[in-house]
């Protein structure tokens, strides 16, 4: 199963909120997509994507169609574990963490992909077989600011059947409205992406202590600050999540020895795929550990961690992007979560191939 063709497609699907548009520092008016089909010489194709957006998106397809398309040409397909290696190795001196294992991310997953279709089976059959066809998704929402605008997304998102929220807020005002709007008991997360000292945390966490969070998610700037984390747990007492913005299953390990959270979110299109994934799985089974998968994807990404989920046990949710209006999708509306579950795609590879008319009218044509 010799490879003979890479492509890659700059896809971006223009999408609104419903609020500021605003998360990580980032305003985000269309999903971002870098698509890598990978074609057999025996005409299989198995499709992937890298992480991307913004400016980044155009140097993440750089990365694969110049550093690494090349190098994977005429190779054997199947030989996943020994290409990831292979890729991660001969480009080690190019970054282990951001655009360099994007790259290897979204190749690996098309691998996966292509494997799973070479035998007929799901990706989760290949992973040790699925424990479940749907996996429960958390409403991930947007930035409002407003209070009374993420008291209303809340309602919304319960009254749609989501069995736990995820907001994208930093302050106390708007913590306290949603724990108001959905009362007490339903999961509630918070997500700061990275803005506060230790110190500065420490004083955010403490005002969040009474609206009794499922997790909060990465409070600490810079991300790879393990030992901060640690110590932020045990001294405000809340479970921390943190992860997305960690890369290979050697930074998970050092996470782990750390201690640092309670759920560890490894990114399927940034961590290198689904092969550093399943290591991560295993160190998490090892070590006691919860892997709660960062996701809010709508491409092959959110395919691979939706088989990869299969797996997992049941408190292991999926995320989901609370978009206002979504233009176009990849595939339909078999992604979309319906009273708060994802259905697992259920054929061979990843289960579902993405819309050629959609990349066709929302591909960059200048990429
Ligand atoms: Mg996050």
């Amino acid at each position: 199963m010799k490879i003979a063709e890479i492509d890659t497609h700059l896809v971006k699907l223009p999408y609104t909120t419903g609020g500021t548009g605003n998360i990580g520092r980032m305003d985000w008016t269309t999903l971002d997509y870098v698509l890598i089909r990978i074609e057999t010489e025996g005409g299989l194709v198995g499709w992937g994507d890298a992480f991307a957006y913004g400016g980044a998106a155009l140097s993440v397809k750089a990365a694969v169609d110049h550093m690494l398309a090349p190098k994977l040409i005429g190779q054997d397909a199947s030989a996943i574990g020994q290409l990831s290696y292979m890729l991660q190795q001969g480009h080690h001196l190019l970054g282990r963490y951001g655009i360099t294992m994007f790259a290897i991310s979204g190749i690996d997953i098309a691998l996966w992909d292509l494997a799973g279709k070479a035998a007929g089976v799901p990706v989760s059959t290949l992973l040790g077989g699925a424990r479940r066809g749907e996996i429960p998704a958390y409403a991930s929402l947007f930035n409002y600011s407003d209070p009374d605008d993420v008291a209303e997304h809340c309602a919304r998102a319960l009254g749609e059947g989501f069995g736990s929220i995820k907001l994208h807020e930093t302050g106390e005002a708007q913590v306290r409205a949603a724990r108001m709007a959905m009362g007490d008991g339903v999961p509630l997360m918070v997500d700061t992406n990275c803005p506060w000292t230790p110190w500065q945390a420490r004083e955010a966490a403490l005002s969040f202590k009474q609206y009794d969070l499922h997790w909060l998610e990465e409070p600490i700037f810079p991300p790879e600050d393990f030992e901060s984390l640690n110590r932020l747990a045990i001294e405000v007492d809340i479970p921390l999540a943190a992860g997305e913005n960690a890369c290979t299953a050697f930074e998970f390990q050092q996470m782990m020895n750390a201690d640092a959270v309670t759920y560890y979110q490894p990114s399927v299109t940034k961590v290198g795929g689904i092969t550093e994934f399943n290591k991560i799985i295993a160190m998490a089974q090892l070590q006691g550990a919860t892997v709660m998968p960062h996701a809010p994807y709508f491409g092959p990404g959110l395919l691979a961690t939706l088989h990869i989920l299969a797996t997992m046990p049941d408190e292991c949710l999926a995320e989901t992007f609370y978009y206002k209006t979504l233009e176009a999708s990849l595939y339909g509306d078999a992604i979309v979560a319906k009273n708060g579950n994802i259905a697992v795609p259920t054929g061979s590879g990843l289960g579902l191939d993405p819309d050629p008319d959609v990349i066709k009218d929302y591909g960059d044509k200048d990429a």
